[in-house]
């Protein structure tokens, strides 16, 4: 918003509680109705909108979850993006014989360092092949493929930041940083003597979030539409975390750590650390966001579409509504 983009939210559900927790956050945020599974309703939001960019940051995007409620994830963090493009590609009368004109929506989607999973290489790179571990890995496998694909079959300028995991306080209880955070606070205070973790073994590339939003915005300011690896290249053990976070606090974590199979997922993945090179390299030539169109941009911004956390869509219009 402080690049002068007007900003929209999609909110799914009838009285979605969340609504309240977006407005006291981000007040300036319009929202607009409209749900990853449900096609209709999302043409109407691009065509009530009139985007310039579209972020698809909406997933069922915590792990465990994702094998409990397969099908689900399948439909949301998969096929949601299916249709997403799809309203995007018949909104702006997109087809095989007519291609999108120069004013193009550019669409970005939220790609994830678990399609790696079981890991070929290390670090990870753009041709690092996918081996995903869980339901959601899978599900985002499909949505990058499909990316590219809308991109090659129909000329659209849509990309995939393959970003490694990104915190904030922001995060979700659910999630390590927070859950060992907070954790770590509440045994400091007296309330809690433990904390119940899974597998302390497991290495993750961890940055902020609110860097990685930046590479997401870049991204659809290049000149080409290409796809990116947005990591640190510095990778840790969740024990690391865990060893960090008690010695912030003047505690010894064996004191209070307790391993809970309850945590341990049915296929892990062990370690992952990104290759930004490419990011690193093409980042200077990010053109920023003049659309030369006289009018400023807007987001979308949503946080979480279906049972998880946060996430931020981005599209840029020209009408001022709040929730319709
Ligand atoms: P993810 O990488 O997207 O699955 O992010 P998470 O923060 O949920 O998990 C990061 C790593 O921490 C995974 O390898 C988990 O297996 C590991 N982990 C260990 N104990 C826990 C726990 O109690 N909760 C969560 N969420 N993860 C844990």
């Amino acid at each position: 918003m402080a690049q002068g983009y007007e900003v929209w939210g999609l909110v799914r559900g009838q009285a979605n509680p969340r609504v309240r927790r977006v407005r006291e956050l981000l007040g300036e945020v319009h929202l607009v109705r409209g749900d990853l599974l449900d096609q209709g309703s999302l043409i109407s939001a691009v065509e009530r909108v009139q985007p310039d960019e579209v972020y698809n940051l909406a997933a069922i995007s915590y792990v465990p979850m994702s094998w409990q409620q397969a099908e689900l994830t399948g439909e949301v963090t998969g096929l949601g993006v299916l249709r997403v493009l799809e309203a995007i590609r018949v909104c702006s009368g997109i087809s095989a014989s007519r291609s999108p004109g120069h004013a193009q929506i550019r669409f970005y989607q939220a790609s994830s360092s678990e399609m790696f999973g079981k890991v070929r290489e290390s670090p990870q790179t753009e041709q690092t092949p996918f081996h995903p571990r869980s339901p959601y890995g899978v599900a985002k496998a499909y949505g990058h493929h499909l990316t590219q694909n809308y991109r090659e079959s129909y000329g659209m300028f849509a990309v995939s930041g393959i970003l490694f995991n990104h915190e904030s306080p922001r995060r979700g209880a659910e999630f390590v940083t927070r859950k060992v955070s907070l954790g770590v606070a509440k045994i400091k205070l007296g309330f809690e003597r433990q904390l119940r973790l899974g597998n302390l073994g497991a290495s993750r590339d961890w940055g902020f979030a609110g860097d990685y939003v930046r590479a997401m915005h870049l991204m659809l300011g290049m000149d080409q539409p290409s796809d990116y690896i947005v990591g640190t290249g510095v990778t840790h053990s969740v024990g690391d975390l865990v060893d960090l976070a008690f010695g912030v606090a003047g505690l010894d974590w064996r004191d209070h750590v307790v391993t809970d199979a309850a945590f341990i997922r049915p296929a892990e993945v062990d370690r992952l650390c990104a290759n930004p090179a490419k990011a690193a390299e093409d980042r200077v030539r990010g053109a920023g966001h003049d659309d030369g169109r006289g009018r400023p941009g807007a987001v979308v911004g949503v946080r979480r579409a279906r049972g998880g956390l946060v996430r931020l869509r981005r599209v840029v219009a020209r009408a001022r509504v709040p929730i319709t």
